[in-house]
């Protein structure tokens, strides 16, 4: 395997429609070696764009990008590397083999190009066909295969050129759930065993969730957030991070602040939440939206007067655990319980919140108030 660079974007804007469409607003954003790097995001956010940009297919209105050590456009436009001399692979959902070609002809191609000798282009499309479990399939066509199948063909393709950068724009977008599951989770193992520097491209947050070191969280051509998938879970930034990232989503509450002793109380309607002491002087006199995750929720007793109390309106089995939706002062919530305690879960459902795993964020600009 060549070298695995590290990626450092500075300023990249992309404006399109006389600069009225900023696609790419002033992202900067540092990838390390070897990272498996996620852009995620709604639809329309940039990560296609970007990509495209680190691709060198696009070339961006202003910023510079450099792979490794090189500098592959640089912000006077002065260096500009094609995209074929950045060693880098590219994957998109809409792959397309050669249909009248082999599996093992679909992965040699770029090869035989190269004049690699025939000894080695076997030695690697075989490793690569046994990594993905397609060795079988090496001297069927494309049209013999099903969709997981040539989505593995396209990725080993990739794979085989020994790539230093691997980009990857939505790869799993034509696959059922479960092939979805099974490739992704052989993409993760291979690119931990070849090491190779990877950015994927995906607005699904449990896929990025599953397979990024480091999320790229974007929004309106901006980073939101970039940090591991347990830092954007446990520390979202703002209600956007909060509400993207999580399965099922964070519950929102809007709610006033009144201090009591030495904490503060979230109160909303007639209910009302203990919040950390340490945050007491951040919040008075605010208004506030607190997250609360559906796992930090824990049941209480109906007794209990610092729990809240709602009605239950739905309760959804999971297996070993149960999502039960109830409603609080008009607000549907949802808690994810142990499926042991349902029980419990009547046509009431008292709960609490540890004060400390509560999300706190500013009720105007929604950022975290930490
Ligand atoms: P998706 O998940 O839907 O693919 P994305 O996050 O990859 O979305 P991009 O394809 O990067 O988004 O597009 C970013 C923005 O730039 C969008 O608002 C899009 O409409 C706009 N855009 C992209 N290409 C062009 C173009 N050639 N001309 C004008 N606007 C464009």
């Amino acid at each position: 395997m060549s070298a695995v660079p590290s990626v450092s974007v500075r300023n990249l804007t992309v404006a399109y429609n006389k600069g009225r469409t900023l696609a790419l607003d002033n992202l900067n954003l540092d990838i390390r070696d070897g990272e498996f790097c996620v852009f995620l995001g709604p639809s329309g956010c940039g990560k296609t764009t970007a990509l495209l940009c680190i691709a060198g297919l696009l070339v961006p209105t202003s910023g510079s990008i450099k792979i490794g050590d090189q500098v592959v456009i640089s912000d006077d436009k002065k260096t500009f590397v094609r995209p074929q001399e950045r060693n880098i692979a590219m994957v998109f959902q809409e792959y397309a083999l050669y249909p009248s070609m082999t599996v093992r002809g679909n992965m040699a191609f770029a090869l035989e190009n190269k004049k690699y000798p025939r000894e080695e282009i076997d030695r690697k499309v075989n490793s690569i066909a046994n990594m993905l479990g397609i060795e079988q399939l090496l001297d069927r066509k494309p049209a013999q295969l099903s969709g997981g199948q040539r989505q593995r063909v396209a990725l080993g393709r990739a794979l085989v050129r020994d790539p230093s950068l691997f980009l990857l724009d939505e790869p799993l977008g034509n696959l059922d759930a479960k092939l979805r599951e099974q490739v992704r989770f052989e993409l993760k193992r291979i690119q931990r065993q070849l090491g190779v520097t990877t950015i994927y491209v995906t607005h699904d947050q449990t896929e990025a969730m599953t397979l990024a070191d480091r999320i790229v969280l974007m929004k309106d051509g901006k980073v939101m957030q970039q940090g591991s998938p347990k830092d954007l879970y446990n520390r979202p930034i703002n209600t956007f991070v909060a509400g993207f990232v999580g399965t099922p989503k964070i519950n929102f509450l809007e709610c006033g602040v009144t201090a009591k002793e030495n904490r503060p109380y979230f109160n909303f309607g007639r209910s009302s939440l203990p919040g950390s002491p340490s945050l007491k002087a951040k919040l008075s006199g605010k208004a506030c939206v607190i997250g609360i995750r559906p796992s930090d929720f824990a049941l209480a007793d109906m007794s209990d007067p610092e729990a809240i109390k709602g009605t239950v309106e739905l309760i959804e089995p999971m297996g070993d655990e149960i999502l039960v939706h109830f409603m609080v002062e008009n607000h549907l919530l949802v808690g994810k319980f142990d499926a042991a305690d349902e029980d419990r879960v009547c046509e009431r459902v008292a709960v609490k919140v540890d004060p400390e795993k509560l999300h706190v964020f500013d009720g105007k600009t929604g950022d975290r108030i930490a």
